[in-house]
């Protein structure tokens, strides 16, 4: 017997992982011939525009070869434009910027490169399924502060969200604590953190002496009164964050996987340490193209922006006529549902049987969470498919309740 069949194959960090919920739910979705709203990625492609450009590049013989291993300066250039030009955040495109494939490989180079063995990581419940084994892969403890349901207002109107208890994050900070996980907009409750809960955090991190890592990759799908607000524009935070965004949620790309990060010099260092065994390189052509992608003017982005919108008007309404309790998102293109009063409490039965029971896939949130009961009702569905392929979603789905 080889010692490999004495043990497991798969390494006890990785083994709880088990394969993505958006493959096996994807994969439904086909064998099934049901309509997908589980795994985010748009079914229409971003700008014509953007395309040609990509298709310029690949013919004009740039990106064929490994591009330079903090991305083509081009790209570097633009993603240090587009800080500047949305949120007045001056980068340097040497020093504090680096591209990688996709947000995905962002996360997991940060989290390899600033964690030591036994690192306490803070993140909000539910979360990413990426960051919980990127965490592992990295020897870190994953620590996580669930967001909860809250009543409140928007717009003099009761309103229901997810929300952070600032008290609990303070309590969950140890003398381990090495860094805060933080995403806004957030996937999959579409909540936008506030300035004033960003404004907690960064007085936490300023007090506790602790990096963050902010997942910013929705950060153009933000509606109605909500702001996006970059956690490194608040006082003390510019040099301690480390932040991600993605071509493939800001221009429905998500196949090219381009995604970036910004940081201070010696954070962007240590990330690029990291990345540059991962993948080295990715997306060559797709960079030059991106980088016209993030120059685009202002109505690209209120286009896209208000296209979602009213997406999510359109599923959020479906979905409350089909017996759902919403919670309508102030950002991302998620809605998350209660589906309680519907007579379900089982949100993971709920999503294997509603293929059959409905032609649609949606996503158990509780694979985002660790208190895997918090979030056992709660479903998500994505809003960023064609107008048409919703509205028979919303007729199939209003079939459960009948
Ligand atoms: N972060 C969040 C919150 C996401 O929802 C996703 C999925 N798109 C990613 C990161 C990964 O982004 P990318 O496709 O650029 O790797
Ligand atoms: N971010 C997408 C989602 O949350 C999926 C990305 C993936 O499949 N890894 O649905």
């Amino acid at each position: 017997m080889t010692s490999s069949a004495r043990r497991p194959l798969l390494n006890r960090r990785l083994a709880e992982f088990g394969t993505t919920i958006f493959a096996e739910m994807s994969a439904l979705a086909l064998s099934t011939g049901s309509i997908n709203l589980g795994q985010g990625f748009p079914d229409t492609d971003g700008p014509q525009e953007i395309r040609e450009a990509a298709v310029r590049a690949l013919r004009d013989g740039r990106g064929n070869q490994y591009p330079p291993g903090p991305g083509v300066p081009e790209l570097r250039t633009a993603i240090a434009a587009h800080q500047e030009r949305r949120y007045g955040l001056t980068y340097d495109p040497d020093t504090e910027v680096l591209v990688t494939a996709g947000a995905t490989e962002a996360i997991a180079a940060a989290l390899l490169a600033l964690l030591e063995p036994g690192d306490e990581v803070i993140a909000l419940e539910p979360y990413y399924d990426s960051y919980a084994a990127c965490i592992a892969m990295a020897g870190g403890t994953r620590v996580p502060v669930t967001l909860r349901p809250h009543e409140g207002t928007r717009d003099g109107v009761p309103h229901r969200s997810f929300r952070l208890d600032l008290d609990e994050l303070r309590d969950a900070v140890t003398d381990n604590t090495r860094l805060l996980l933080i995403n806004t907009p957030h996937n999959p409750t579409g909540t936008v953190l506030t300035r004033e809960e960003l404004t907690a955090i960064a007085e936490l991190a300023v007090q506790r002496d602790l990096l963050v890592v902010t997942d910013e990759v929705y950060e153009h799908l933000v509606f109605d009164e909500a702001e996006h607000i970059p956690l490194a524009t608040l006082p003390g935070m510019r040099g301690r964050t480390v932040t991600i965004g993605s071509a493939g949620k800001s221009f429905s790309f998500t196949g090219w996987k381009v995604g970036w990060v910004t940081a201070a010099p010696d954070l962007v260092a240590a990330v690029r340490s990291a990345k540059q065994f991962l993948t080295y390189v990715a997306s060559g052509p797709f960079q030059y193209a991106v980088a016209e992608a993030l120059a685009l003017p202002d109505p690209y982005f209120e286009a896209f922006r208000a296209d979602m919108l009213a997406k999510r008007d359109l599923l959020s309404t479906g979905l409350a006529e089909a017996g759902f309790e919403v919670f309508t998102p102030a950002g991302t293109y998620f809605i998350t549902t209660d589906i309680r009063p519907l007579g379900e409490s089982d949100g993971f039965a709920f999503c294997r049987a509603l293929p059959e029971r409905a032609g649609v896939v949606a996503i158990p949130n509780a694979v985002f969470y660790d208190h895997r009961e918090a979030g056992a009702p709660f479903v998500r569905f994505a809003f960023c498919k064609q107008t048409p392929v919703l509205e028979e979603a919303v007729k199939r789905l209003k079939t459960l309740a009948g």
